[in-house]
């Protein structure tokens, strides 16, 4: 039998979209280059059996919040997030540390005068927590319906994305936690495109919070792939799509794949203007990773800052603009941006006797073929003396390398894309809905679409949505929730073209 949908890709956007069709009764079929399956979501041993490490995502913020993942309720899935104490943290110089705890009142208490500034900031985000998130991850098409909630933004995005933010917050501490977030963009600092990131994670660090998922990020894949197949979806691994004929007859198919791996599978079949646009689309700035095997916890020189789920190593805000910005032209700079997380600081069943795990990448040039491992290792030393001797092994992916592990992450370009404030908004090419290509049936659902990286499922989630509106008549929103069977009667929600951002389960 001939599926009514093909999904062409297997990370968190081509599994949403699969979960979506399927609960609207569609037959899916999913294709995954590689043996197994979840794109960004894997998670997998690497210097012995017993400890698992995470390839790409490890923290998700996004899981915890977007619309997709709070219908689909990863809770009831058995899907645990785990959350730390402290969101994230900045050590700086001499031992100190910006502390971004989750709860509010601890972090404005631990920035000092910053802190009244910090809550004025980040108190009415809160307040309006679902309705900003919302907005922003359905790329903006969605009519608000919270009204606040997009008020809240552009006098902040105005105050932190220009060189006005260098004079918002008095000391080191506030300065280098909200620019340590923006840098989540990877790119030129500060921009617009930055503050609206360090707006929504920044938020939501003490709100829903930066959680990592008990056991490791592919533990969200196994959940969404446990849901289509009990909806009738069949996975084929190892099965690299090379030509879009190789999908023969089918009425919708959807790509979670890159602009450029689109041109490489559709040929000459494109229209020669939206193929020539989809050659412009700009790629980001590469992560380059490196993980370590360690035989103890990580000894940083301020020690509240291993109560952290994630660890922003990049000095000062000053330091860290200059830096994003050189990367973003190209520049290679000795100390870079490296984000790290010590995984069983928040989940310690991921630990073993003497064995942990470290996580980490560096932001690099688009297309650096430098093994990261002396220069993270450097960085990390630098904030935690000894590390060194704790290192049990360690591997390094150079950013050019990562694009053959998945054809996604052009240059290893992580994001999909540049962040720029245009293709923040409107990616990969300006369209009325970007999901849509001009072959017939043909949807992009990868992270190179609204709204663009991170794992929220949210461009899979909008492909299909306006999939089932167009090709197949539905107009309903499939209900997506554990333990309620598939079905367009199961929802008395009518589809608009772009869904409109409403609370779960209203
Ligand atoms: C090192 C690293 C750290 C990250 N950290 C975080 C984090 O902590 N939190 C977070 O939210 N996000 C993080 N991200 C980003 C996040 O992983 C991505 O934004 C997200 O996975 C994008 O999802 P996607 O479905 O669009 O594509 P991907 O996850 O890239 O999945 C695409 C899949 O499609 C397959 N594919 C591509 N082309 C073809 C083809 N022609 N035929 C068959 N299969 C194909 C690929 O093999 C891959 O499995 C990180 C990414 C990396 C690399």
């Amino acid at each position: 039998m001939t599926a009514d949908a093909v999904v062409v890709g297997t990370g968190p956007n081509g599994l949403a979209a699969a979960v979506t069709l399927a609960r609207a009764g569609l037959t899916v079929e999913l294709y995954e280059a590689r043996d197994t399956i979840g794109g960004g979501l894997r998670t997998e041993p690497l210097f012995d059996d017993d400890v698992v490490h995470d390839i790409c995502s490890a923290v998700h913020p996004m899981a915890a919040a977007s619309r997709f993942f709070r219908e689909f309720d990863l809770g009831a899935r058995g899907v645990e997030l785990l959350h730390p104490e402290i969101s994230y943290a900045h050590p700086l110089d001499g031992g100190d540390a910006g502390l971004a705890y989750r709860d509010l009142d601890a972090t404005c208490e631990h920035l000092g005068p910053d802190g009244r500034r910090w809550r004025r900031l980040m108190a009415p985000l809160l307040n309006h927590s679902e309705g900003i998130v919302d907005l922003i991850l359905s790329g903006g098409r969605g009519l608000p319906r919270d009204l606040p909630a997009p008020l809240l933004l552009p006098t902040r995005a105005l105050a932190h994305g220009t060189p006005l933010a260098a004079g918002r917050f008095a000391g080191e501490r506030a300065k280098s936690l909200l620019a340590g977030v923006a840098a989540h963009s990877i790119g030129r600092m500060p921009t617009l495109a930055s503050a609206g990131v360090a707006l929504l994670l920044g938020h939501l660090a003490h709100g829903t919070g930066w959680p990592l998922p008990r056991g490791g990020s592919a533990r969200i894949a196994d959940a969404l792939a446990a849901d289509i197949t009990a909806h009738g979806g069949t996975f084929h691994t190892g099965r690299p799509i090379g030509d879009l004929r190789e999908l023969g007859d089918v009425k919708a198919v959807f790509l979670d794949t890159s602009p450029k791996g689109f041109t490489a599978i559709a040929g000459d079949r494109l229209p020669a203007r939206y193929r020539r646009r989809l050659d412009a689309f700009r790629y980001g700035p590469g992560a380059a990773k490196a993980d370590f095997l360690v035989s103890e916890p990580i000894p940083w020189a301020n020690p509240e800052v291993g109560k952290a789920g994630t660890v922003h190593l990049a000095g000062t805000q000053a330091e860290m603009f200059r830096q994003e910005t050189l990367t973003a032209r190209g520049v290679a700079t000795s100390e870079p941006f490296v984000l790290l997380v010590d995984p069983a600081a928040t989940d310690p069943g991921r630990a073993r006797p003497g064995k942990r795990p470290v996580w980490a990448y560096a932001h690099v040039p688009n297309g650096d073929d430098t093994d990261p491992l002396e220069m993270v290792r450097a960085r990390i030393e630098q904030y935690a003396p000894g590390f060194t001797d704790t290192i049990v092994a360690q591997r390094g992916i150079p950013a050019a390398a990562y694009e053959a592990y998945n054809p996604n992450y052009v240059g290893g370009d992580i994001g999909g894309g540049a962040m720029t404030l245009k293709q923040s908004l409107l990616r990969p090419t300006p369209r009325l809905d970007p999901y849509r290509t001009p072959l017939p049936g043909v949807y992009l659902c990868s992270a190179s679409t609204p709204p663009g990286p991170s794992v929220h499922g949210m461009s899979g989630y909008l492909a299909a949505l306006s999939a089932l509106r167009r090709e197949f008549g539905i107009r309903e929103r499939p209900e997506l929730g554990a333990g309620r069977a598939a079905g367009p009667e199961d929802s008395a929600q009518a589809l608009s073209m772009w869904p409109e951002p409403t609370s779960p389960r209203d």
